[in-house]
This record gives C-alpha cells, structure tokens and sequence, in this order.
C-alpha cells in the first residue's frame, strides 16, 4: 500500500538529488573526520614515543654514571618524592635476562616473560599487549656500550581514552552531520528544481486550460534554469502571436471574403438568367475574373501580412542600396504620377545602404508611393526623401493629399481598414498593414504624420 508513493518518491529528481546532495555531505563529513582522526593518533604516537625516547636517554645517562645502583636510587627517589610512575623500566644481560625491573603497580598484567630472551639488536619497538584488556605495553630497547639491554616504555592506556572519546564526540555528532546533510540537500534540491516545477505547472496550466497567456514567473538569475525560463516564455510569447495572427487573418478572410464572393455569384446568376446574351454573359465572366483576381490578392497579402507579423516571412538579407530601390519605385509609378499630373520630387544620395530583403523592401516601398499618388489630387506634389540619421536609414513620403483625420489615424494601421473617404479609391485596406509588418520583420519602425486637407508624411526608420 505504502509500496507505490514511495517507488514514486524514488523516481522523482527532487529525491535523488537530495540523496546526493546528503550522501556527498556525509562522506566529505566522514573524510574530514576520519583524516583528523588519524593524524590525531599518528600525532600522539609520535608524541609518546618521543616521551619514551627521552626517558630512555635520561635513564641511559644514570646508568653511564652511576651503573645499575644510580638507576635503581633514582627510580626509587622518584617513587619516594611522590611522583607518578609512568614508565617501565628493565635492565637486561647481554641474552637479555632481567637483572633490574621497574613497572607502575597498576599495570601488572602484561606477560613479562615473554620479554625473556628475545634478541635484541641497536634499537627497537616492542608492543606487548595486555593479557585481558586492550592495552598496549609501548617499550622501546636499546642495547647500551657495555652489551646490556635497556628498556623503557609506557602504556598506551591514556592515548587509547583520548582517542576513545574522540570516537564518541565523532558518532555523537556524526549524527546530526547525517541529518543536517538531509535537509540541507532536501533545501537545495528544492531551490534548484523551483523553475523545473514552475516549467511544469505552466506547461500543465497550458494543456489543461489552453491558456496560451500563461508564463514561467521571471527570474533574475542568469543560470541554465534562468534561461530556460526566459526562452521557454519567448517561445510561448511566439506561439501566441502566431495563434493570434492566424485567428485574426482567419477572421479578415472570413468577413471580407464574403462580399466579393456574394457579388461574384450575383453576377454569374445573372449571365445564366439570359443565357441568349453573348455579351452579357462575358461581362460576367470578366467581373468575375477581376472579382476572383481581388480575392486571390487578398489572400495572398494577407498571408504575407501574418507570416510578417509573427516573424516566419522568409527574408532574403542582404546589402541594398536604398537609391536603386527609390528609383525603381518612382520609374514603376512615373506613368500614374504623370496621368494625374503630379510632381514628384526626390531627394536622396546616390548611396545609401541598409541590409534588406531587396523584394520586400521594395514592396514596403511602393504602397507608401502608391498610396502617396492615390490619395494626392491632380497636379499636386508628392516628395521622397531619404537620408542617413544615427545608423539608421530614413525614407519619407511626403504627399500634399487629402490627410487622414485624428479618428482614422490610430486605425490605419489595421488589416482591411478603410478610411470613410478612401472608399473611392480603389484598395483592399492591406496595403499599410503589409508595409508596417516588413519594415517591423526588419527591425525597423514605420510611422505618420497627417494634417487633413494639408497633406501625410509616412517614414520608415530602418536600421542600417
Ligand atoms: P488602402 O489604401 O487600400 O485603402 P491602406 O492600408 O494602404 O489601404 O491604407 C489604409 C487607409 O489609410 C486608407 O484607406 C486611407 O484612408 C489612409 N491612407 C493611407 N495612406 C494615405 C495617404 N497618403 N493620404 C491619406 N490617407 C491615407
């Protein structure tokens, strides 16, 4: 019953990373405290045996000086003075017979015997262990000018106590060190995944409720997870503008696709209702071409218009010259300016540079030049300028028109949007929506400025 939850604890990462976080914590805790515990005892060893050493030259002295009688007095004036026997003393024969021994009274359950006899050579290390507890008889031997053997050694009783309630400060605290390295991975699994479980409940907000609005709280920090975050609300951020953009050509299409294809099956209704007119009936036919050729431009824009928008138009870049593009611009509508009898005044280098998507960019281009010409009446002005201003490149098309009122002006900018007393003209709306999203898929800015009765000056700013 209680199987399940915790196999699934033990999948989750959050788990496992708390375990290594705890397991790594622990151990590097277990190196620390084993390596001082080993220097502790190697550095204590050390010091005993130093001890020893120097009690051995001291009684190595007394015995040079006085032979066995001074060593024997001056154990003895030790005994009397009152101080704490600490060591072991023996004086062996050449075979190492006992001829002297002195041994504190509290440790006299070491088997001395076994001292009898053994060889001797220079200097050496004996460790006699006691007969029914853990103590060690420490005992160095040195063999001294006269063939006799000397030996001084000491009880590792006191370093084994030290040592003993170091290794139970060690488990005492070894335990809070386990407990403590838990909750500290727990602490910093936690915090590490934060952004993984947010990434979660936004993904699951989105499926479960479609909320495509939906986003990863910011963080300020500039980690993996950091960015993650930001890319991944990037990515949503596009994805909703190409939701949106498509929601929204498929509701233009749906709205202004329905006239002219009302108009076209009026028209062909009314060539089959007289069938005997030949003439009629290829007026209809045309009306319907021309219907269906505004239908297809439509679309066409439109689509253009949305890829724009939601940056998945495919822009060719490269090196323009922006002085080829005007004059190919003004060459195109050269015949419509001189119908209307409209001057039309450029003023621009004959180089001026910019990375573009030369088809596009002319496109962008020519509606502000047509739109210039279409809403200026006969014989007026129409100015194209173009300049270099803090690497950006400049163009405006400045009109002597009939302007755009206040209330039109923020709504120019909309898909299929007409002015009230541009209706006369010919046009689908699409063209100013199609140069704003260029020029923005270029990273530049398209605005205006109109006087009504006076005239409009669209500009394009276009990073260089
Ligand atoms: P269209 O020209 O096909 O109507 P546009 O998107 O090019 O569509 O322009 C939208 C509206 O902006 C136009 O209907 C018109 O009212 C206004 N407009 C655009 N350019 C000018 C201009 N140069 N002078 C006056 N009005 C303009």
């Amino acid at each position: 019953m209680f199987l399940k939850p915790l196999r699934q604890l033990r999948q989750t990462l959050s788990f496992r990373l708390t375990l290594w976080y705890s397991a790594i914590f622990v151990i590097s805790s277990l190196v620390l405290f084993v390596t001082g515990y080993l220097f502790l005892a190697s550095s204590l060893r050390q010091k005993d045996q130093e001890t020893i050493m120097a009690k051995l030259k001291d009684y190595q002295a007394q015995y040079q000086a006085g032979g066995i009688i001074a060593l024997r007095n001056e154990i003895k004036f030790q005994k009397y003075a009152g101080k704490r026997q600490e060591y072991f003393v023996r004086l062996a024969g050449p075979h190492n017979r006992t001829l002297f021994l002195s041994l504190p009274e509290q440790w006299a359950d070491f088997d001395l015997a076994s001292l009898e006899g053994r060889p001797v050579s220079g200097q050496s290390w004996i460790h006699l262990k006691a007969r029914d507890d853990e103590n060690v008889l420490e005992i160095v031997s040195q063999r001294l000018a006269d063939g006799l053997i000397l030996q001084v050694g000491k009880n590792t009783e006191d370093r084994e106590e030290f040592l003993e309630s170091f290794r139970g400060i060690f488990l005492a605290v070894m335990l809070p060190v386990i407990l403590l390295g838990f909750l500290g991975g727990q602490f910093l699994a936690s915090r590490a995944l934060l952004p993984i479980r947010q990434l979660i409940r936004t993904v699951q907000t989105i499926t479960e409720t479609g909320d495509i609005e939906a986003r990863m709280p910011a963080t300020p920090s500039g980690d993996e997870l950091g960015a993650l975050a930001r890319l991944f609300n990037r990515m949503l951020e596009k994805i909703e503008a190409l939701i949106k953009g498509m929601k929204g050509a498929l509701d233009n299409v749906a709205h202004d696709l329905r006239t002219p294809l009302t108009r076209m099956r009026g028209t062909a209704e009314m060539a089959l209702q007289a069938p005997e007119d030949p003439v009629a009936c290829r007026e209809a036919l045309s009306d319907c071409l021309e219907e269906s050729e505004r239908v297809l431009t439509m679309l066409n824009t439109l689509m253009d218009i949305t890829e724009a928008e939601t940056g998945t138009l495919p822009l060719n870049m490269a090196r323009v010259n922006l002085a080829g593009l005007l004059e190919d611009v003004l060459d195109l509508y050269r015949h419509v300016a001189e119908e209307k009898r409209i001057t039309v005044i450029n003023d621009y280098p004959a180089e001026l540079w910019v990375t573009a998507d030369e088809n596009r960019l002319r496109q962008a281009l020519a509606n502000l030049m047509d739109n210039a010409l279409k809403y200026t009446s006969q014989g007026g002005h129409v100015e194209v300028k173009a300049r270099q201003a803090e690497q950006q490149a400049i163009i405006d098309f400045q009109d002597m028109g009939m302007g755009i009122s206040p209330e039109d002006l923020p709504r120019i900018w909309d898909r299929l949007y007409r002015g009230d007393r541009s209706r006369s003209q010919r046009g689908l709306g699409l063209g100013l929506s199609l140069v704003k999203a260029i020029i923005q898929a270029h990273g530049g800015q398209v605005s205006v400025i109109s006087t009504p009765g006076v005239g409009s000056t669209f500009k394009i700013a276009l990073p260089q």
